[in-house]
């Protein structure tokens, strides 16, 4: 988990397979992988004890359904229910030993969780409930330990669920504009968000891209503090107070996308939902200043 979170301190929340997770980390002289992405539950050869390591769902799988209010429900892979991988699990839960989660956010790249305890196990229905633990003690040499307050349990539950919503949300949508900031073509990826057009992160389903805006850092920014608005016909409007305002280079910046068009994606399916953003622009044209 140490080593975890340094990948997670250099990418971010969601970590990618290759060149990240890929290096695995180094235990009593061998590099062992973090995780099995075909497998989904693993187990590393170099362990001695018989609960498995980490568990993974790739981005195909839908999350709605499994994430329940404290945790997150885990199925059994097929075949018996103790075969080796199944026993792995399920030792998991007798031995309550911390794991990692990584939950796919877009093919290659994952949302590690962790620590996550099992904590429930139902061989009839074949799945284990997964609920998340903390790090707790010296930064240096944290300690892994389930939340026992369910209030807490929901609480960090809710907060992956956002978090998984978003970078699945990011992960389509910024694609679909080529990468780019819909306002002013940044191509820096790591400056790329998805903003919601209507602000619904716990929206039910997959996020649609057509409810999203690829923007930089400072356009989404900008976008939802009203700052800067697009109309249904996808021309940019920056507020008033900015367009008065006379400050520096970054401003003017901003200042000059007023009355731009927008970039768009290519897909028709995956431009911005004209309603949707007549709805938004509404509220800029109340809001700003
Ligand atoms: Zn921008």
């Amino acid at each position: 988990m140490a080593h975890l979170s340094v990948l997670v301190a250099e990418f971010g929340e969601e970590v990618p397979y290759a060149g990240g997770l890929d290096r695995g980390f180094p235990f009593r002289g061998a590099r062992v992988p973090f995780l099995n992405y075909q497998k989904g539950i693993y187990r590393a050869r170099v362990q001695s004890g018989p609960a498995a390591l980490s568990i993974q769902t790739s981005s195909k799988s839908p999350y709605d359904d499994e994430i329940l209010a404290d945790g997150f429900l885990y199925a059994y892979r097929a075949g018996a229910i103790d075969q080796p991988d199944n026993r792995a699990l399920r030792v998991a839960r007798e031995l309550q030993v911390p794991l990692v989660y990584f939950i796919g956010t877009r093919p290659g790249w994952y949302k590690p969780v962790f620590p996550v305890y099992v904590r429930e196990d139902d061989p009839v229905r074949r799945v284990v409930l997964v609920t998340p633990g903390a790090l707790l003690g010296p930064l240096d040499e944290p300690e892994p330990v389930p939340l026992e307050e369910e209030i807490e349990r929901r609480y960090a539950v809710r907060q992956t669920r956002v978090r998984l919503h978003q970078a699945r949300f990011r992960g389509r949508v910024v694609p679909a504009y080529s990468s780019q900031c819909a306002i002013c073509r940044l191509k820096e990826l790591r400056l790329l968000d998805a903003a919601h057009i209507l602000g619904d992160v716990m929206e039910a389903g997959e996020a649609t891209v057509s409810n999203g805006l690829s923007l930089c850092a400072i356009h989404h920014r900008a976008f939802d503090q009203n700052l800067v608005g697009v109309s249904p016909d996808y021309i940019v409007h920056v507020s008033r107070r900015l367009r008065e305002d006379e400050d520096g280079p970054m401003l003017h910046l901003l200042k000059g996308f007023h009355e731009a068009p927008i970039l768009v994606p290519g897909r028709r399916a995956d431009r911005p939902d004209r309603g949707r953003l007549d709805a938004r622009f509404a509220a800029f044209l109340s809001l700003s200043t």
